[in-house]
């Protein structure tokens, strides 16, 4: 059985490790995206997640705020937690890749050399529930799934950490089609969550 939760706010260890590790990302210059983002993007969300959403890489709104998801994608993903009905202790967002790619455009190679932090990050959140959005960010928790249309809207891997992908919000954004087939999604994965939500309170 995979361990529970941590709860990083009780956790002194938990705690200096997840600051330490959101340091090095912000001051990381392992790849070229490091000379040209504005800011790394680390996480927003609470200090025992039991679910993370799983974003590809910031935008141009979340590097200038250095934060994952405030742009127009943001408010479709967090109308889509509200309905989820998940209090801000309950849940995580972040992304694969920490820094803006020029462009938009996912960066394979970087990406593989930003892998280490999102390691990091979720061995230290330990969540039970990841939502992959869109998919690059499904091929990075998981190389053997089906393409994102054929996997997003089902639990793909039973955990924890269970696998649920959704599209990216922001493919929702430009069609018609993918914004009904992401409430439609979002209204699969809340029929879902409560059967993957902890019957406990996180532990240090
Ligand atoms: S994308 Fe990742 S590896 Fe590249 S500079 Fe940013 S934090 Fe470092």
């Amino acid at each position: 059985m995979c361990a529970p939760t941590r709860d990083l706010a009780n956790s002194s260890s938990g705690r200096a490790a997840w600051t330490e590790l959101s340091s090095e990302i912000r001051s990381c210059q392992l790849c070229a995206l490091g000379k040209t983002r504005t800011n790394a993007v680390v996480y927003r969300g609470g200090t025992a997640p039991w679910i993370v959403f799983v974003g590809e890489a910031p935008g141009a709104a979340e590097d200038r705020s250095g934060l994952p998801f405030v742009g127009r994608s943001g408010a479709r993903l967090d109308a889509a937690i509200a309905r989820l009905g998940l209090g801000s202790e309950e849940y995580g967002v972040l992304n694969v890749l920490k820094c803006r790619p020029p462009n938009n455009r996912f960066d394979a190679a970087a990406a593989r050399t930003c892998r280490p932090y999102l390691d990091r990050q979720l061995g230290l959140l330990r969540p039970r529930v990841l939502v992959p959005l869109g998919r690059h960010a499904l091929r990075a928790l998981d190389p053997e799934a089906p393409p994102i249309l054929r996997s997003a809207g089902r639990s793909i891997r039973d955990g924890p950490p269970s696998i649920f992908p959704l599209l990216h919000p922001a493919a929702t954004l430009r069609s018609r089609r993918w914004a009904e087939r992401w409430e439609q999604d979002v209204d699969a994965l809340s029929r879902w969550l409560p059967g993957a939500k902890p019957p406990y309170r996180a532990e240090a």
